[in-house]
């Protein structure tokens, strides 16, 4: 099976689906099987919500405060396994992360955020673009109005979780980079510019 936690850098992730209701151009799943401490992230059979529970539960965080939720898919499409693991996590002590393409109201048909409020301590959310014709372009999304649904799930975190940044990658055009600081700031959402490498 792959694997379900591994670390890389100075954190700690779960990786509990291969789903996702994109297909990002840049997408590192199309470039290799795995990262960090893990020789592959791509489950064969996606994982169970008791095989998530119980990797959680015997892994050794010591030395790590945080468990991040991130890839190989999109963590919001198994959201009742997301759920509950976070739980489990925060039973351990532990703070959580949800790295998203924040289009986990959408997937779910529903309003997630007040559910993710309850285990989730902060969430970073895929800008990747300043509007939806650029934002379609590189992310592909499978859903409709996908740019202005995500904006909505980021704003409903920022009323709810508090702690929530947009980033994007300094490959971005100075005029787009532009436009998503000028969305940040209209919204109050810190945008990260991360150095692509
Ligand atoms: S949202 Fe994430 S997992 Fe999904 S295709 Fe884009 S980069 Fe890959």
């Amino acid at each position: 099976m792959a694997d379900i936690l591994y670390k890389y850098k100075s954190s700690v992730y779960a990786n509990i689906t291969n789903k996702c209701n994109c297909r990002c151009t840049f997408c590192i799943r199309f470039l290799k099987d795995g990262i960090g401490d893990a020789d592959t992230l791509w489950h064969q059979q996606n994982p169970t919500k008791e095989e998530v529970v119980e990797a959680i539960r015997n892994f050794d965080f010591t030395g790590f405060d945080e468990l991040i939720f991130c890839g190989y898919g999109e963590p919001t499409c198994a959201l009742d396994i997301l759920l509950e693991a976070a739980k489990t996590a925060k039973e351990k002590g532990l703070k959580t992360r949800l790295n998203s393409n924040g289009l986990g109201n959408v997937e779910n048909g529903r309003n997630i955020v007040p559910e993710l409020a309850k285990v989730i301590d902060s969430v970073s959310i895929s800008l990747n673009a300043p509007d939806s014709d650029k934002y379609n372009e590189v992310t592909r999304p499978q859903v409709d109005g996908a740019f202005e649904k995500m904006i909505d799930f980021a704003k409903k975190c920022k009323e709810q979780i508090g702690n929530v940044k947009w980033s994007i990658v300094d490959v971005l055009p100075a005029d787009e980079i532009e436009q998503c600081k000028r969305l940040s700031n209209e919204t109050g959402i810190e945008l990260r510019i991360r150095h692509f490498s």
